[in-house]
């Protein structure tokens, strides 16, 4: 439940019931008309303590929920949980506070009206609306008022369930975590990069993975845009190994690509990033696996979690280079588009085709450029994942 706040229910002091009635006989009356009952939520998997009353002619009752203490200012969706029993009134009127107007003389609350059907929802969390809410500017900011006002003949019944306010922006000190691609659970939660170093003169990244051709590295197909992550031994050493996706995310491509063999990408919609030019920002990135076989675990459109497993680690289809997994970073839209992009192709087969001129000021110039577009494009992955883990 982190980064959500919540007022699960009547014993929080978050929840506060006040009566509106003139004699202490009518408000000991209305407190007697409670009913306390519990409800399984089925979404986060944990029973509430829920209480009902009948709707009421005449306002007499009303149930506040505040935003608990320590919210930041931000938009938020704010959310009331409706069980299945007891909630058959279609008109529960809710408002929900926003903004305090201070201009006058007396604060004054603004405030949203929001009228729900209780008795077409059952166990759900149905959302009230969303609100930019600044609590600096007093205790009334996001609290949702819930009324017993319904002239409804006879009178139905009205839950007063719990209430949530969910951040739609990330919570200032929350950072968002990337994991390495590979490993173990053990390794891939250790800081990063784990284990040794070095295995000879490649980089480890995490247990005894290491990476054979880093980012930049210049070989058969140009400047390397990632990783390509090894274990020690033959080529069949990593065959079939799991591969997981390095944080939370949606997929953006899955399927065959190619001499790619099968291939994932998956869109982060932030991450704390250095540009080449050494500034920082957070900003939505793409992680891209390439190289899987075809058991490949993720569809296009589906969301997943860091640590989820996404495949396997199988062969490029035209079988040169031996098992492993090509991994990299994206900061740009090019992989939303061009799953499959590869910097400067035609240019790198006709630069192996002058490779005997090396030297040549077109043949240098060229390389120039391939290794340009794959900075423009593309991120050490090394260095994200130890800035982001
Ligand atoms: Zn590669």
């Amino acid at each position: 439940m982190t980064g959500v706040y919540y007022v699960i229910g009547p014993e929080d002091r978050n929840f506060v019931i006040t009566y509106h009635a003139e004699d202490s006989t009518r408000i000991e009356y209305l407190k007697s008309q409670w009913r306390r009952f519990r409800c399984y939520d089925p979404a986060l998997a944990q029973t509430y303590e829920i209480l009902s009353r009948p709707t009421n002619p005449n306002l007499e009752v009303t149930v506040d929920r505040y935003l608990p203490a320590g919210a930041p200012a931000g938009p938020y969706r704010v959310e009331v949980f409706v069980p299945a029993k007891h909630a058959t009134s279609k008109r529960v009127i809710f408002t929900i506070t926003h903004h305090i107007n201070y201009s006058t003389a007396a604060a004054q609350e603004e405030y949203s009206y929001v009228m729900v059907d209780m008795s077409e929802l059952s166990d759900v969390w149905h959302p009230l609306g969303e609100f930019y809410l600044d609590p600096a500017l007093g205790r009334e900011i996001g609290k949702v008022r819930q009324y017993d006002l319904s002239l409804e003949e006879p009178p139905a019944e009205a839950a007063y369930g719990p209430v949530r306010w969910l951040p739609l922006f990330p919570l200032p000190g929350t950072r968002i975590r990337f994991d390495a691609p590979v490993g173990t659970p053990e390794e891939r939660e250790a800081p990063f990069p784990t284990g040794r170093v070095m295995f000879g003169k490649f980089p480890i990244w995490v247990g005894k993975w290491y990476d054979a051709n880093p980012f930049l590295s210049w070989y058969t197909y140009g400047y390397h845009t990632g990783a390509d992550l090894n274990l020690p031994g033959n080529s069949e050493a990593d065959r079939g190994k799991e591969v997981y996706s390095i944080g939370d995310g949606t997929v953006t491509f899955a399927g065959r690509a190619g001499s790619w063999g099968n291939l994932v990408v998956i869109a982060h919609p932030e991450a704390k990033v250095t540009l080449p030019d050494g500034t920082q920002r957070r900003q939505p990135i793409f992680s891209r696996y390439g190289h899987l076989d075809k058991r490949v675990l993720v569809r296009l459109g589906q969301r997943v979690k860091r640590g989820q497993p996404i495949g396997y680690i199988g062969l490029a289809a035209n079988a040169l280079t031996g098992s492993h997994l090509h991994f990299d970073i994206c900061y740009t839209n090019l992989l939303a588009k061009r799953p499959a992009h590869w910097p400067n192709l035609d240019v790198i087969r006709a630069l192996h085709w002058y490779s005997a001129r090396r030297e040549s000021r077109a043949y240098i110039n060229a390389q120039l450029r391939i290794r340009q577009e794959v900075v423009d494009n593309y991120l050490d992955p090394f260095t994200f994942l130890k800035e982001n883990h």
